[in-house]
């Protein structure tokens, strides 16, 4: 059965689908999300929700400017979601430590220090081993120092995704339960395909997350996506909660306000398996207690395993998609979704709305993985 029901479907109920969704709601559009499961039931739900615009793969490079504006929307949202749904979304502002245990890793993240001292609204210090002591005496002496940045901060994941996608639904975003099973065109508009039934719309917007790779048969063109599987323990210590964010080496740990101490990652590729392993509890114990050697006693309350959407070339997918002009792709934020899902939501939207976008989004678009007539 067959029925025009809304202007854009939004394919996904993660926090890329519903920011978009909730963009464009509120300018009043009527949309509809699909989403399988439920929203928030996969990586968005689970990240740790670190909020860290100024370090990470790809950065500086074309990715700096979209985390700074990332951060920027956050900061909006982290006092207009609590008033349009009555969640509390956790947003707190936190500092993030990165350590150095080699001389290599201190000259790394020196060289990055220079750069990050010259953004505007954060406050970046090289801290030495005294200091780092000073800061929280359960900091491995081993350390020979670390960058200290004022301005990062956190939510909730879960919080977060669910005021999103309630937000959405105050402008009239309808949730829908469904398997999409393919795309097609239908005259000047999209029909999406589900295991049972059909939906055509003017326009359709792909977010779904790691498995957005499947849209690759529907389109008829490349969608480098791949599963990035990544595990977070939740643990009970004794001692006062961190202050801050401490990572080294992709590592991190800091308490929650669930008063656990989340600590993680993992960066596995193993397909779609979202099992949580022990080879993972081990290795995140190890560089946790690598940080921490003072957490030795803490006990495991919770390990949970996710995929990240990762695409080959380390950037986000945003844009139209080649050939077809009612359809826009917007996925594979890879370790930064909870800070750039917003930001990508509200540029497709702002593509969708036929609005000028204030930022550099050609590095993201979907065209650079199509056959084009010039590059054939
Ligand atoms: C361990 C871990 C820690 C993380 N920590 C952070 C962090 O601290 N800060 C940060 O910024 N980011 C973090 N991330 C990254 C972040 O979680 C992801 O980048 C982000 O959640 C991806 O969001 P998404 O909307 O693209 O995809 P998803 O959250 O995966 O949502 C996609 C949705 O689409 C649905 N879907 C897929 N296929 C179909 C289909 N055929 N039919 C219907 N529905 C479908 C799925 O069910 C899913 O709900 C972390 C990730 C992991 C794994």
């Amino acid at each position: 059965m067959t029925a025009k029901i809304a202007d854009v479907v939004v394919l996904g109920g993660g926090v890329v689908g519903c920011a978009t969704a909730y963009y464009l709601g509120k300018e009043g559009k009527q949309v509809i999300i699909i989403e399988r499961e439920s929203v928030g039931s996969h990586s968005s739900g689970f990240a740790y929700g670190a909020l860290s615009p100024l370090g990470g793969d790809g950065i500086p490079g074309p990715l700096l400017p979209l985390t700074i504006a990332a951060m920027k929307l956050h900061l909006g949202l982290s006092l207009s979601l609590p008033q349009e749904t009555g969640i509390d979304i956790q947003f707190r502002l936190k500092p993030t430590l990165s350590l150095a245990f080699a001389e290599e890793e201190a000259e790394r993240l020196k060289a990055n220090f220079l750069w990050q001292q010259k953004q505007h609204g954060y406050q970046v210090e090289w801290l030495e081993a005294k200091e780092l002591n000073d800061l929280d005496p359960r900091i491995s002496s081993k350390a020979l120092g670390g960058v200290y940045t004022e301005g990062t901060a956190e939510v909730d994941s879960y919080r977060f995704i669910l005021a999103l996608a309630q937000a959405a639904e105050k402008y009239g975003t309808v949730i829908r339960h469904g398997e999409i099973r393919g795309l097609e065109k239908d005259g000047g508009g999209i029909k999406v395909i589900l295991a049972s039934g059909e939906i055509v719309c003017q326009e359709a917007v792909l977010a779904m997350g790691p498995w957005t790779g499947s849209a690759s048969r529907w389109l008829g063109q490349p969608v480098p996506i791949e599963p990035l599987k990544g595990e977070i323990l939740r643990l009970q210590a004794p001692g006062p909660p961190l202050q801050s964010v401490i990572g080294w080496a992709g590592n991190y740990a800091s308490t929650k306000p669930d008063a656990l101490i989340w600590a993680g990652t993992t960066e596995e590729k193993v397909g779609f398996d979202e099992i949580p392993t022990h080879a993972a509890r081990d290795k995140i114990m190890r560089a946790l207690l690598n940080m921490l050697p003072a957490l030795g006693e803490a006990q495991l309350i919770r390990q949970t395993a996710c995929l990240r959407p990762y695409c080959v070339d380390g950037l986000p997918i945003i844009g139209q998609a080649y050939g077809w002009e009612s359809v826009y792709l917007a996925t594979g934020a890879g370790r930064k979704g909870i800070l750039l899902g917003p930001l990508m939501g509200r540029i497709v939207a702002d593509m969708i709305l036929k609005r000028d976008i204030d930022m550099p989004v050609q590095p993201f678009s979907p065209t650079r993985f199509a056959r084009t007539k010039e590059t054939d």
